[in-house]
């Protein structure tokens, strides 16, 4: 093992294999056919160095009515749904993702309601309703810090705490 390239290595917040991220922007953006939000959660395994996003859960999967023009939202018996899942699965919700009509930042019921109140969950913004070319580099990025407040990540920051591996493995 190499210790010193485990210490100045950054970190990668989330990794997900390349092709299942794709897959996951691809659903976001047809659910939301241009004229409606649409999310998902990001599940998988979590260790203290690095979050894996093995599968992701569409919100219209849970709830079929979970998908508004201006907002998405769950109920708390969704929410439970989801827990059995992640329980019977040995998974744990990683981070959440929707989409906006036009920019990555939060809306005011975003930065109030995080979908999972636990400090270092991260949540995910995707402008333009995931139309056009979605690259790492145009999505918000918020981790919670607890009561209601947020670090705010975007731009080259992403690329740098999101990582896509191909062909399994890391790159
Ligand atoms: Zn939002």
């Amino acid at each position: 093992m190499n210790f010193f390239k485990a210490a100045t290595m950054p970190v990668p917040l989330l990794e997900a294999p390349a092709q299942l991220w794709s897959e996951l922007v691809d659903h976001l953006r047809i659910q939301g056919a241009g004229i409606r939000e649409s999310g998902a959660f990001l599940l998988g395994q979590k260790t203290e160095a690095s979050r894996l996003i093995t599968h992701y859960l569409p919100y219209e999967r849970l709830q079929a009515n979970a998908l508004h023009d201006d907002y998405v939202s769950l109920t708390a018996a969704s929410f439970a749904k989801l827990w059995d899942l992640c329980r019977a699965e040995k998974l744990s919700v990683l981070a959440d993702v929707h989409t906006h009509r036009l920019g990555a930042g939060q809306s005011r019921s975003d930065r109030a309601n995080p979908m999972v109140a636990l400090v270092g969950h991260i949540a995910l913004i995707v402008p333009r309703f995931a139309q056009g070319r979605v690259q790492l580099q145009d999505l918000g990025m918020y981790v919670y810090q607890g009561n209601h407040k947020w670090m705010t990540y975007s731009g080259a920051d992403i690329s740098r705490l999101v990582r896509l591996s191909h062909n399994g493995g890391a790159q």
